[in-house]
């Protein structure tokens, strides 16, 4: 088993000693903070599960892109929007671990395969299930994220190796229907619990900035945090505007409202990794610094974030150094020895973008 921490994270089961019945109200008092409050709070409550100084990086590939039948109003890759994605059948396995080792290279200790799919057919498992046995092979954490699963589909993935499964509750129960209607809410919530059960980690968050009211922020924050235990993985994601999408043209979230967002999760989900996820290209260093500043230690490395734009790893690769941020370590239990890709020093090289890795 593959397990991410650092030496001076203190990981510990993801259930004790948390809450678990968070209100609406409670969470909307957080909300409602004044901001520098907020983030003395969530900082606060960062540094006393991990170090502050420390950021998890994934790397996350399209293995099968667009023609999606579901009817998700954020995403360009539904069969049912006019945008100019490129369908690509299910990707090669061998081309699948080629990018994963490129991933390993870069600095990247996760690597999650994305599939624009309602759920896996029987026919794409025994493809899938190498990709995750060849990726685990490659010493790396393993994520997957296909859509809705069946009982049955989970425990094969976690039986293949599977760490992480994805699958975002994306908005607040009453806003949902607005956003997709062609699986339900509770659909979602039926996939989390197969994934828990299998014994695999949950990997769940949502999108802010699709015209939702605070109100829904709260309530999506509240769903996250009350389920039992907890996401390990939280990706918080700035809606990214796709042309020929129903919510291409819909209202800017303010900078500070995504950050408060942020905050919150942190301070409901203390022992989870709070992912800076999608809309990172358009946030400038200085905001992205404060999302970390308000507790999310986690980002996905490379230029693409399934179909959407993503900072360049080397520019991430230069905040970092001017954050004084390191990378998380991975610890590969099955080797009995320390996968050692604990990024000391980011440093760009004159001809490629280069990092150099202290093997331990
Ligand atoms: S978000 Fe996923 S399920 Fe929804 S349309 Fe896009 S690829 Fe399909």
């Amino acid at each position: 088993m593959t397990i991410s921490m650092t030496p001076s994270t203190k990981i510990s089961s993801i259930n004790d000693d948390i809450k678990h019945n968070w209100t609406i109200n409670e969470v909307n008092d957080l909300f409602n903070l004044p901001f520098n409050d907020l983030m003395f709070k969530a900082q606060t409550v960062h540094r006393q599960h991990f170090n502050a100084n420390e950021v998890q990086v994934s790397t996350l590939l399209s293995i099968k892109t667009g023609a999606c039948p579901e009817d998700c109003k954020y995403c360009s890759q539904s069969a049912r929007y006019k945008t100019d994605i490129e369908k690509e059948r299910l990707m090669e396995v061998e081309k699948v671990l080629e990018a994963a080792q490129k991933a390993k290279q870069m600095g990247s200790t996760r690597f999650c395969m994305g599939a624009a799919w309602r759920n896996p057919k029987a026919r794409d498992m025994p493809y899938v299930l190498e990709m995750v046995k060849g990726v685990k092979e490659l010493g790396l954490e393993t994520c997957m994220t296909l859509g809705m699963l069946s009982e049955d589909q989970a425990h094969q993935l976690q039986s293949a190796g599977l760490d992480y499964y994805n699958h975002n509750l994306d908005t607040s129960p009453e806003n949902y229907n607005n956003i997709i209607t062609t699986r339900t809410f509770q659909d979602r919530l039926d996939t989390l619990d197969n994934v828990r059960s299998a014994g695999m980690k949950v990997c769940s968050g949502g999108i802010v900035g699709m015209g939702e009211g605070i109100n829904d922020r709260a309530s999506l924050l509240a769903q996250l945090a009350n389920l039992k235990p907890q996401p390990e993985s939280v990706p918080i994601n700035m809606l990214v505007k796709m042309e020929g999408t129903p919510l291409s043209d819909v209202d800017d979230l303010d900078s500070f409202d995504f950050v408060r967002c942020i905050a919150v999760a942190r301070i409901m989900m203390p022992k989870s990794h709070v992912r800076l996820s999608a809309g990172r290209s358009a946030m400038n260093e200085q905001m992205q610094a404060m999302c970390f500043l308000a507790g999310a230690n986690s980002i996905f490395y490379g230029c693409k974030l399934l179909t959407a734009e993503n900072p360049e790893t080397n520019h991430d690769i230069a905040l970092f150094e001017k954050l004084g941020i390191n990378t998380e370590t991975v610890f590969d239990n099955n080797n009995e020895q320390e996968v050692a890709k604990k990024l000391h020093t980011a440093a760009l090289d004159k001809e490629n973008e280069h990092l150099f890795y202290n093997a331990q």
